[in-house]
């Protein structure tokens, strides 16, 4: 489904939206909920477009729209993300196609739209949309294989994980929006050869870079959706930061799985980049021929032609220390979506495999997404191989987990020759104190 949105030729008379580093091209065009800085006017939501975004309420008032685009633009001047992603694909492709043509060069709304510009340095965003359930998945095989080594020597891959994509129930009560703080929690420490438990701070609080889909139009309770089906189903693709208290974890993970190692919060990127935008990005999906082939409701042609995205990932780091003295984060590792072992459309197919209900605005992480390499781990607990060899920054800190004060940035971005730089925007947020035990 390319189509001209995807034309990297096509130029926005917004400047800023033309310059080749931005992350928000005319070729983008995430969603995101926001107010100005210092009000306490209603959230609601607006489109990226460079540094800018367009303020979809005055927009829809003061732009020329057609009357299905100005149906869609009702919900959005109310902030009411999650009635947007219901609609059909084609409503949402229809939004697409408008916002495209009114902000691109030469366009008649140019006078009307600029008014409905805000800088995105003047806006607070929110956490975008209504999120029932928030469920995390664990597709990056590199990650899997190598925590799993730590936590089970002989062991490391469990053998339904080549058969089904794994997940946990997480809380979407502690979601919050790059920019906010986490503390760092308080838990049950179990020391090896201790005989008992201690109620401390985490130790060894750790980040995972992940990628997190929301769901568009869900399924009834009892049905289930078919794999041919599942673009439908998604809406939008966010950068997710699974925070984990990893001693927290290795006491409670058995037998049922992580529970307050990572309750207490998860950040995500306030913008998020539809499935319209990636559509270039798509490549070829396949297990290995010498690994299980998925089951029929998780296979189809489509899945296998292009079920992958080719969406390139990294972590950047600053200390206390270096905002202190001014130096920037350092870059910890990069990686790609490429790498995964499920794809999104296989882990939403799956989810509502059982009769499971999901619904408009619930988020699905993708679990930690490390590249093959060492050096490429999409967490501490991977680059300090669990803690056993620190990392030196570049002002001669080390670190094995996070220290309070760190501010943990995710990013992501397409690069193919031939269409536009993509990019997510910052995933950021900075650890402080835990409570006093
Ligand atoms: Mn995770």
């Amino acid at each position: 489904m390319i189509d001209h949105t995807h034309l990297p030729t096509t130029q926005s008379w917004l400047l800023s939206a033309n310059a080749a580093d931005t992350d928000f091209p005319l070729q983008n065009l995430p969603y995101g909920l926001f107010r100005r800085s210092g009000s306490n006017e209603d959230a609601r939501v607006g489109i990226a477009i460079g540094d800018q975004i367009l303020d979809l309420q005055r927009a829809a008032a003061a732009g020329r729209w057609s009357s299905a685009v100005q149906v869609l633009l009702q919900p959005l001047s109310r902030g009411d993300l999650n009635a947007f992603m219901a609609q059909p694909s084609s409503q949402r492709r229809l939004l697409r196609h408008a916002v495209f043509d009114a902000l691109a060069e030469g366009s008649p709304q140019q006078p009307a739209l600029s008014a409905c510009l805000l800088a995105q340095t003047q806006a607070q965003m929110a956490v975008p949309c209504r999120i029932g359930d928030y469920t995390d998945f664990y597709t990056g095989i590199h990650h899997a294989t190598t925590v799993g080594k730590l936590f089970r020597p002989d062991n490391p891959l469990l053998p339904n994980y080549k058969w089904l994509p794994i997940g946990y129930h997480g809380r979407s009560s502690s979601i919050g929006v790059s920019g906010s703080h986490v503390r760092r929690p308080l838990g049950q420490l179990m020391a090896p050869g201790a005989e008992a438990p201690v109620r401390a701070a985490s130790q060894r609080l750790d980040h995972e870079l992940e990628l997190g889909v929301f769901v568009a139009g869900g399924n009834a309770l009892g049905e289930v959706i078919d794999i041919a089906d599942a673009d439908e189903h998604l809406f939008d693709v966010t950068l997710l930061n699974d925070w984990s208290a990893r001693d927290l974890q290795a006491w409670e993970y058995q037998p049922l799985g992580p529970f307050l190692a990572k309750s207490f919060g998860t950040t995500i990127s306030p913008w998020i980049v539809s499935m319209d935008a990636l559509e270039p990005f798509r490549i070829a999906f396949a297990h290995p021929p010498s690994d299980p082939q998925p089951l029929p409701y998780l296979d189809s042609p489509k899945n296998r032609a292009e079920g992958g995205y080719d969406i390139e990932l990294e972590v950047w780091l600053q200390t206390a220390a270096m905002r202190a003295a001014d130096q920037p984060a350092t870059r910890l590792m990069r990686s790609n979506f490429k790498h995964a072992y499920w794809t999104l459309a296989q882990m939403l197919t799956h989810h509502a495999s059982n009769g499971c209900n999901l619904q408009p605005g619930d988020l699905l992480g993708t679990g930690t997404q490390s590249g093959p390499a060492a050096g490429e781990g999409g967490s501490m607990l991977e680059l300090s191989i669990g803690g056993k060899q620190p990392l030196t920054l570049p002002n001669g800190e080390t670190r094995t987990f996070l220290q309070d004060g760190d501010c943990v940035t995710l990013r992501a971005f397409t690069h193919k020759p031939g269409t536009r730089r993509i990019g997510f925007g910052d995933c950021s947020a900075t650890v402080t104190a835990a409570l006093p035990a």
